[in-house]
């Protein structure tokens, strides 16, 4: 047929917001709109840190992608992706194959492991609601297998590698969890370690002083012990190397050391930083008018030449203009330029405890852990209206 194919890649913020949008503004019978993704399910990557640490239920970090968008307007397709083939306007999953008019990659990051040995093989990392079900459950386990081997203290030493938002906000959620299972497992606090170990000669680098100084007070209160300026140098089946050798003994590595660009992206042959591919100003891959890259995959850069950090916040924006550019080429309609309008960062310090810059404030504690579930709650209401708010909610 001659109506345009749209197909987009990944159900995550930038994929979701694009699909939400684009079955508002479309009219019947303008496109024909697929949406493929690995899961039946949207996760809510910023909430990860929680169902990771054993805090709240993975189910809560979901969303059926069902309840999400409207099947009679868009095409729901789980599967996985293997390849983008830009030259022949095909993508190839792994149990069939997509051709499209227009392809928006919305796959999301991957961890960045630099090179370090082992740490692809040993590290674990908060990902996706299989990554954290995992963590979880290695968390519990480590305790039981204290309890059989009790000379065994390094199965009670968590390290979090990397100190940046996702890091912090882990050993806020697992400084919670601690004390809950040294009681349900007759442990003695004292013999439990997190060690947040982070290169950069501060926490959160690049952050607001003052609110880094109260996050780690917060955080060494709780029972967390940071190792700044101090860098993994590798990661065995023991722990980790770290500084100028020494040896850090643990059965329980997170890796949190940053984000990359999806491999795919690469391999299908876009040019590409750190797997991340510069857009232009409509969020199209350069030397492609048919292909946008939203979100972790995306590159966009302040007008002072920097890079925006990769997040949620960032994806979501891009969806939005995404959609209007895909309904604007159809209709042969002059396309919006994409600008990043930030409305804050706030980081969870776990429970009623957070830091953020906010409406041009800085906010700290109560206020701050307030102000941040209020951002989670109209991210539900935004994706899911008030149903999905009383559904996947936390309001205390
Ligand atoms: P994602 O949300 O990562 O979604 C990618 C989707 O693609 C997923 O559904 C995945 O299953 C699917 N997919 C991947 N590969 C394939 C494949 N081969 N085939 C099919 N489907 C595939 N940012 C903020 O702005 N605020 C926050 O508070 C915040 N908190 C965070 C907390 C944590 C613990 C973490 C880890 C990140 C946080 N971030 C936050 C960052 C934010 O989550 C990411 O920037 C954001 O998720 C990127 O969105 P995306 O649309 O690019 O991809
Ligand atoms: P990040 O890149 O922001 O932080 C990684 C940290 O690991 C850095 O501080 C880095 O110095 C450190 N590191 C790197 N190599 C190391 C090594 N060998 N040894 C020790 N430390 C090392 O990654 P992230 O925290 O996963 O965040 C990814 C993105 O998601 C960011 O853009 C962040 O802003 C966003 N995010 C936002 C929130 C929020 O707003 N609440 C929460 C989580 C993530």
């Amino acid at each position: 047929s001659s109506i345009p194919k749209i197909v987009i890649l990944g159900a995550g913020y930038g994929g979701v917001l694009t699909s939400l949008r684009l079955q508002k503004e479309l009219n019947y019978n303008e496109a024909d709109v697929t949406l493929v993704n690995k899961h039946d399910y949207h996760y809510i990557t910023t909430h990860l840190h929680m169902p990771a640490a054993g805090t709240d239920n993975p189910e809560n970090a979901r969303v059926n992608i069902s309840k999400l968008i409207d099947e009679f307007k868009i095409d729901f397709v789980k599967s996985t992706v293997v390849q983008i083939r830009p030259q022949d306007r095909k993508v190839i999953l792994e149990d069939g194959t997509l051709s499209y008019d227009y392809l928006i990659v919305g796959l999301g990051g991957e961890p960045e492991t630099f090179g370090i040995p082992g740490l692809g093989e040993h590290a674990m990392n908060i990902r996706s609601i299989n990554s954290v079900r995992l963590i979880r459950e290695h968390i519990e386990y480590q305790f039981a297998r204290f309890k059989r081997e009790p000379h065994r203290t390094d199965f009670l030493t968590f390290i979090v590698g990397g100190a940046g938002f996702t890091g912090i906000e882990f050993i806020g959620e697992l400084a919670d969890r601690i004390p809950e299972l040294c009681k349900q497992f007759d442990v003695d606090t004292s013999l439990v370690k997190i060690i947040n170990i982070e290169a950069a000669p501060t926490a959160l680098p690049g952050f607001d002083p003052e609110l880094v100084e109260y996050a780690m007070q917060v955080l060494q209160k709780k029972g967390v012990t940071f190792r700044i300026g101090t860098a993994i140098k590798e990661c065995t089946p023991d722990g980790v190397v770290v500084g100028e050798g020494e040896e850090i003994k643990s059965q329980t590595v997170i890796w949190t050391g940053g984000v990359r660009g999806n491999r795919l992206i690469e391999e299908a042959g876009f040019e590409t930083m750190r797997g991340r591919v510069k857009v232009d100003e409509f969020l199209r891959a350069p030397g492609h008018e048919n292909i946008y890259i939203l979100g972790d995959n995306s590159l966009v850069f302040n007008p002072e030449g920097r890079p925006y950090p990769p997040t949620a916040q960032m994806a979501m924006q891009q969806g939005v203009n995404c959609a209007h550019n895909l309904v604007a080429s159809i209709r042969n309609q002059p396309l919006k330029t994409y600008t990043y309008v930030s409305k804050g960062t706030v980081a969870s310090l776990g429970k009623g405890e957070a830091i953020g810059v906010a409406f041009g404030k800085k906010y700290k504690g109560r206020l701050a852990a307030w102000l941040k579930k209020a951002i989670d709650l109209r991210y539900l209401f935004i994706i899911g209206g008030i149903p999905l708010v009383l559904r996947k909610g936390k309001f205390l």
